[in-house]
């Protein structure tokens, strides 16, 4: 599959050369030269089908012919190891958990996947890349965790200092090996517009050959889009209107969702949930696109104030404002009303959801008041204990850590202190 530039200023180029660059050289983000819809009888036949076979359907019209069948095969089978329960709440909410991977962060698929992805590249060493990310908490675990140990492949995370859990910290900043943390004195807009510029900057980018594992990156974001199938697998014969309610911060997630459903997948409608971070909330009721500074919330994964992957969702709907509101609705929520969504959800459900998955809870609320036939999914996209003071803090009870949690708590972190793009550069050229 090729790739262009939804800056429409570069040549297009293949998936390989998408991912190893991350983005266009006009800056752009690369979207697929063509979408073809999966066979009726693929979603028909869908409950016959594995995770991992529906997975390789679904991806790769995307990779290939750059990755080869029986590589891709290996690739999706090693990617999904772990499972994807809808979880029931009521007759018109359930939960999709995306939280069984190594990091208990559902970006674990998408790392794991280009990481593999990368490692394929890179098989007879010509191809050493250097990935950066910015993370607002949960890319830096994951991102860490799929690519440690694989070769070619060195992984620079920079993260918000003081403004990620501990848990989170732990896990981006003690793995050592190929893995290294910068501890960034700013928000984590000032950590994504350091990867930006870092990307730009050509007495870098001459030296090293650089790429991100955000979702910007063609190889993180697609794989996304087996959640929604996986979700659909397990709810298609018992509701009929399925609604997907998406906490978002930067959008790769619910615009994957957009191209499951590009592919043939009968989602009725989507909710991108916001933090107070809302300008795709506002947007959507006024046609002014205005981004703003990110301010930090309890649901911080999401504290992004200009979402990267939203002109691909306006590429998906043509820029055609009608078309995407009749898919799309959008709210947004404060903190207080998140925490009193997880009291509410524990009180009533006797479910424990991180603030990351009350807010797509509080979306589904939002979305069935208009539309009360419809059954809303609301993605739980980190294990509540990767919020252990806020979860506690709110329903009043002490959770037991999960073994992939347990596992990094006692270990030492490991991380150098920057404060300027310079710093960055400097580290990456002295390594
Ligand atoms: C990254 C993240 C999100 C937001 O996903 P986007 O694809 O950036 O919209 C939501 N919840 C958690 C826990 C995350 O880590």
């Amino acid at each position: 599959m090729n790739y262009y530039s939804l800056n429409h200023k570069a040549p297009n180029t293949t998936f390989e050369n998408a991912v190893v660059k991350g983005l266009a050289p006009d800056k752009g983000l690369y979207f697929p030269e063509s979408i073809t819809p999966l066979p009726k009888s693929f979603f028909e036949n869908i409950d016959n089908l594995s995770n991992t076979e529906i997975a390789f359907e679904a991806i790769k019209q995307f990779v290939s012919p750059e990755i080869p069948k029986d590589v891709l095969k290996t690739i999706v089978e090693e990617t999904l190891s772990f499972d994807f329960p809808v979880v029931k709440l009521n007759e018109n909410i359930s939960t999709l958990e995306l939280f069984h991977g190594p990091t208990m962060a559902f970006k674990d698929v998408g790392a794991r996947f280009m990481a593999r992805c990368l490692g394929y590249f890179n098989k007879d060493n010509s191809n050493e890349v250097t990935v950066l990310v910015a993370t607002s908490g949960d890319t830096g675990g994951a991102v860490a965790n799929g690519f440690l140990g694989v070769k070619g492949v060195n992984v620079v995370i920079l993260y918000p200092s003081g403004k990620v859990s501990d848990i989170q910290e732990k896990q981006l900043t003690t793995l050592g090996q190929n893995i290294k943390a910068l501890e960034v004195n700013g928000t984590f807009d000032d950590c994504q517009a350091m990867v930006k510029e870092a990307f730009l900057d050509e007495s870098l980018t001459s030296k090293m050959q650089l790429t991100s594992a955000n979702s910007i990156n063609v190889a993180r974001w697609l794989p996304q889009l087996f959640y929604f199938m996986f979700a659909y697998k397990q709810l298609h014969n018992k509701y009929e209107d399925i609604v997907f309610s998406v906490p978002s911060g930067n959008f790769g997630n619910v615009c994957a969702g957009m191209m499951a459903q590009q592919l043939g997948l009968p989602i009725k409608h989507f909710v991108a949930s916001n933090n107070e971070n809302n300008v795709v909330t506002r947007y959507l009721e006024s046609e002014l696109y205005e981004p703003k500074p990110s301010v930090q919330t309890i649901s911080n994964a999401m504290d992004v104030g200009a979402p990267s992957n939203f002109i691909r969702i306006q590429e998906i709907y043509k820029n055609n404002f009608e078309s995407l509101k009749n898919n799309v609705s959008s709210y947004s929520f404060s903190d207080d009303e998140t925490r009193e969504a997880m009291l509410e959800i524990y009180n009533n459900y006797n479910y424990v959801a991180d603030p990351h998955g009350a807010v797509g809870y509080l979306g589904c609320k939002s979305h069935l008041k208009n539309n009360p036939e419809a059954h809303c999914v609301f993605l739980e996209t980190a294990h509540p204990t990767k919020f252990l003071d806020v979860v506690e803090d709110v329903i009043k009870e002490e959770q037991p850590l999960p073994e992939q949690i347990q596992a990094v708590m006692g270990k030492e972190k490991e991380a150098s202190l920057i404060s300027s793009y310079e710093d960055l550069k400097t580290f990456l050229l002295k390594r």
